[in-house]
């Protein structure tokens, strides 16, 4: 189970890892926390799809419910919307509060109560999410974090989240905290597009990582996914109303990528099995064991 804060986050995230894992035959859900309500056209060439509008809250929700519809299949995987508004991100100084509606700001056990459920029905091993800082400082991504948290400890708990005519509780096995962009990451692919004579998209953004000595998580498991790339692409480009094709996201050649960063990053946050120090599956310790029932 990969739970994200909005459509597009499966894509930019871990993507390569569910394709792969769905391709080999685990059943993979998606769990996407927000409609994305309040996400920006990021793609200059982004035409609304005949018959639909982007001007309001429900025209973006419908528009952004048939990319992520697209992009699940790119994929291969199952997906499921928790229901909750985007809270969107609060820019200026002093921030602005946020809409009423905002995911952001549902009270955690009404929060956390559909994702435990989900938990409950889809009986996942193994979920993902975000870090304490969500990766990105959208209010989304951080509370995405924290009800991720909660439906991790509470999912198994009978006297927790009761409902009459409610799912039987459920112990998930392992936790991890996806990680795309590691600093390793970055670099190594940066030095091996400037030997090659490329422009690199990322010395900026090494730079500035660098000089604002922001810490390092942990990358505790590297899940080999190359040959699932050109999925990925496939699901990042479904998401037409966010993803730039000329832009960021493919500014990075991928015979250069499979070359030098042919996998997936994650950071085990949190395990219910033994595990060694590092891993090249979300699975270690689980597979063919008895724990997997
Ligand atoms: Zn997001």
């Amino acid at each position: 189970m990969a739970v994200h804060a909005h459509p597009d986050d499966e894509s930019s995230k871990g993507a390569a890892t569910t394709a792969r894992y769905a391709s080999e035959g685990v059943e993979v859900l998606v769990v996407t926390c927000t409609g994305g309500e309040r996400g920006d056209v990021l793609n200059p060439t982004f035409e609304v799809p005949e018959g639909h509008e982007f001007e309001s809250i429900e025209g973006r929700r419908a528009v952004r419910r048939l990319e992520m519809a697209a992009a699940a299949e790119a994929l291969g995987v199952q997906q499921h919307w928790l229901g909750f508004v985007d809270s969107g991100l609060p820019e200026g100084d002093p921030l602005p509060p946020l809409p009423d509606d905002a995911f952001a700001r549902v009270p955690l056990e009404q929060a956390a109560a559909p994702l435990v459920e989900a938990v409950r029905r889809f009986r996942p091993h193994v979920i993902t999410t975000y870090d304490p800082s969500g990766g990105y400082p959208h209010p989304d991504h951080v509370y995405c974090h924290t009800v991720s948290m909660e439906a991790w400890e509470a999912a198994g708990n009978p006297s927790r989240y009761v409902v009459e005519g409610g799912a039987e509780p459920w112990t998930p096995l392992k936790l991890y905290y996806n990680h795309g962009f590691s600093l390793k990451r970055l670099r190594a692919v940066h030095e091996a597009m400037e030997g090659q004579g490329l422009e690199s998209p990322f010395g900026d953004w090494i730079e500035s990582r660098t000089a604002r000595e922001i810490p390092e998580r942990q990358v505790t498991t590297l899940v080999p996914a190359a040959d699932w790339f050109a999925a990925r692409d496939a699901a990042l480009i479904a998401h037409a109303s966010q993803i730039d094709p000329a832009g960021f996201f493919f500014a990075v050649p991928r015979d250069v990528e499979a070359d030098v960063w042919p996998w997936d990053e994650y950071e085990l946050a949190a395990t219910r099995v033994p595990v060694e120090e590092h891993e090249d599956d979300l699975f270690a310790g689980i597979r063919g064991t008895e724990v997997a029932r």
